[in-house]
């Protein structure tokens, strides 16, 4: 150790990072428009480019108007969209989500159709029911309200299996029904599609307040009650943890936790537990909108914010981020 003051070489930092290329090289992983996969949602008329208030700039979009509102994102580099379907007409709900995957339905349609206008996008599909029951809960009820896991998986073992067969790329179950991710696999295995087609688990997925703008896009609150009984607890890590381990070992190819922002140590545990596989992070509606709303009240730069977002995501653990902002990523990364 040298005795001029301020030598000890330690102590010295700045070095490292005063030049903007050496700042990327702190990231132990850089954003690419590869790691971007954009929410989408499809209803049940054709025609239709509908605004959502509560998620600025989105819109729910009809089967004529899908491919010339992705054509140009595609050109930008659009490398996967996750579909949800939109039902709006009432005789499209059931107790059962008969329509999920209805052949002549938005999702099973939307997926034909992307593939061959854009074959080389990977194409998920959310997998649930909630869209689709008349009552809007995840799965098929009991009398008195309460779900009804058998019948529940196997109904959407049998959706997600049809959007395989369909030709989407991964299948994505957010339902949080106990032991989907296992009918799922056997139901790919059986149908001579798992290996082509990817499933995620929502694994992690936590009952926030932060999905209210999504619902309103999907149409998709629940009659009565909430989804308390089968989304995660908020403060449920070990909770977390148990179904990771879980889903992992029915065969999930990717963990997913959602929502990101505030669930930034459930994305590390999902990495520390599962180094092997994905992990991907659901930027949720009511993230996306907090900082579109802050932005537009001053509080901060809306890229700015975006960006360390989803730095943050990147730094916890995802390897892929699902989020609203991906258009404007894949200009951001462009420049
Ligand atoms: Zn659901």
């Amino acid at each position: 150790m040298s005795n001029i003051p301020g030598s000890d070489i330690s102590s010295i930092l700045h070095g490292g990072y005063h030049h903007p290329t050496s700042r990327l090289w702190q990231s132990e992983r850089q954003l690419t428009k590869a790691a971007l996969m954009y929410p989408i949602f499809i209803t049940d008329d054709p025609e239709a480019e509908e605004e959502i208030k509560s998620l600025p700039g989105q819109k729910r979009w009809g089967l004529n108007k899908l491919v010339p509102f992705l054509e140009p994102l595609y050109k930008k580099g659009l490398a996967s969209v996750i579909l949800f379907g939109v039902p709006l007409a009432p005789e499209a709900k059931d107790p059962y989500g008969t329509s999920a995957d209805d052949p002549n339905g938005p999702v099973m349609q939307a997926i034909t159709l992307l593939k061959k206008h854009f074959p080389n996008l990977f194409i998920a599909c959310d997998v649930c029911l909630c869209e689709y029951t008349s009552h809007g809960h995840c799965g098929i009820l009991h009398e008195d309200g309460t779900i009804n896991n058998p019948p529940s998986v196997k109904r959407i073992a049998e959706v997600a299996c049809n959007y395989a067969k369909q030709g989407a790329d991964c299948v994505a179950p957010s339902d949080m029904m106990d032991g989907r991710i296992k009918a799922i696999k056997t139901a790919l295995i059986e149908a001579g599609v798992a290996h082509k087609c990817m499933l995620i688990s929502y694994s992690a997925k936590f009952a926030t307040c932060l999905y209210g703008p999504f619902r309103d896009a999907a149409g998709s609150a629940p009659a009565f009650g909430d989804r308390k009984r089968y989304q995660l607890p908020p403060a449920g890590r070990g909770l977390a943890r148990r179904a990771i381990t879980r889903d992992l070992a029915e065969g999930a190819d990717c963990i997913m936790v959602k929502p990101a922002t505030a669930y930034l140590d459930i994305i590390r545990d999902a990495k520390e537990i599962a180094p092997d596989v994905p992990i991907s992070a659901y930027q949720v509606s009511g993230e996306f909108a907090m900082i579109h709303a802050a932005a537009k009240a001053g509080v901060f730069d809306l890229r700015r914010a975006a960006e360390e977002s989803l730095d943050g995501i990147l730094r916890a653990g995802a390897n892929m981020i699902l989020t609203y902002f991906t258009p404007d990523f894949l200009d951001w990364l462009s420049e």
